[in-house]
């Protein structure tokens, strides 16, 4: 039925937004205590929905709260509930995160929409700068996100964000404790930056050597450089201290940061 609303007050939940709201209050709070938002704290939360995680935030007492919320209309009730917050109507996909790069101490969090959540963290982890990051997002985005090298779920993203955080995995999500029910558990997963991550230029040459190694992930790194056109490539591995015959998920981040600087600047382009 058009236009119906839920005994809630809320227009119906939307699938295209990835809108499954959190009901569970002790789950909320746990997500908040991991944000460990302190009196006067810049927070950003990205997709508060119907205000779940905010309600407990707010209770913080943060000296800026900035949400970024898609659907106009819960933008709409979280500002008429909450005038004190920041309103950011739109995509957080195309959101200015080297914005807060010059201006540490951000804490950043939400229930990510499962669309969106990996390319999102992706971006974050590499653009911002911000003191932690918090997201629940599905358990199996959430154990790529952790994965040490060897193991199956181990792939681009895993390096990617790993190169530029460490990341933990705190503590597992029913589906039941959401309204409507996703099919899936989910995972809440903390990121804190590195000491020294990579700057954008690095960040650039390490994705582009992501993509061609994990397009091929079963074929090893010699045969994977040799159908790129790598000019000896089996010395340059060599120099590093990898085997050609190895497989990319062998490689340990910090080898990949090391493959990256190593390989021609041309393979970018
Ligand atoms: N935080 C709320 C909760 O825990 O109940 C809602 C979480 S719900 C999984 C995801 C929220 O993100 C929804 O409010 C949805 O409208 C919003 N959203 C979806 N895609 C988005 C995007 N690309 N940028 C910003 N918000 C988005």
């Amino acid at each position: 039925m058009k236009n119906a609303r839920h005994t809630s007050g809320f227009a119906p939940a939307k699938k295209s937004l990835g809108q499954n709201f959190l009901c569970d209050p002790n789950i909320a709070r746990k997500i908040v205590e991991a944000v460990d938002i302190r009196p006067g704290d810049k927070v950003l939360e990205i997709g508060p929905g119907r205000g779940a995680l905010t309600e407990h935030a707010l209770k913080r007492d943060p000296g800026r709260y900035v949400v970024l919320e898609l659907d106009d209309a819960l933008a709409d009730a979280l500002s008429a509930r909450h005038p004190q917050i920041e309103v950011v109507r739109g995509n957080a996909l195309a959101y200015p995160w080297t914005g807060l790069a010059g201006d540490d101490g951000w804490k950043i969090f939400g229930n990510l929409p499962y669309n969106v959540a990996s390319p999102l963290i992706w971006d974050i982890v590499s653009q911002a700068r911000f003191e932690r990051a918090v997201f629940m997002v599905q358990l199996e985005a959430a154990q790529r996100l952790v994965a040490p090298s060897g193991g199956r779920q181990y792939g681009a993203l895993s390096v990617f964000v790993q190169s530029h955080a460490r990341a933990e995995l705190l503590f597992r999500v029913p589906p039941q404790v959401f309204r409507p029910q996703p099919k899936v558990t989910s995972a809440v997963v903390r990121f804190f930056l590195l000491p020294t991550p990579l700057d954008a230029e690095q960040g650039k040459r390490l994705a582009a050597t992501l993509r061609i190694c994990f397009q091929m992930r079963r074929k090893q790194l010699g045969t994977i450089l040799k159908s790129n056109n790598i000019p000896d490539y089996d010395a340059l591995l060599r120099a590093l201290d990898i085997d050609p015959v190895q497989r990319p998920e062998t490689l340990a981040p910090e080898r990949f940061q090391a493959l990256s600087k190593a390989l021609p600047f041309d393979f970018l382009a």
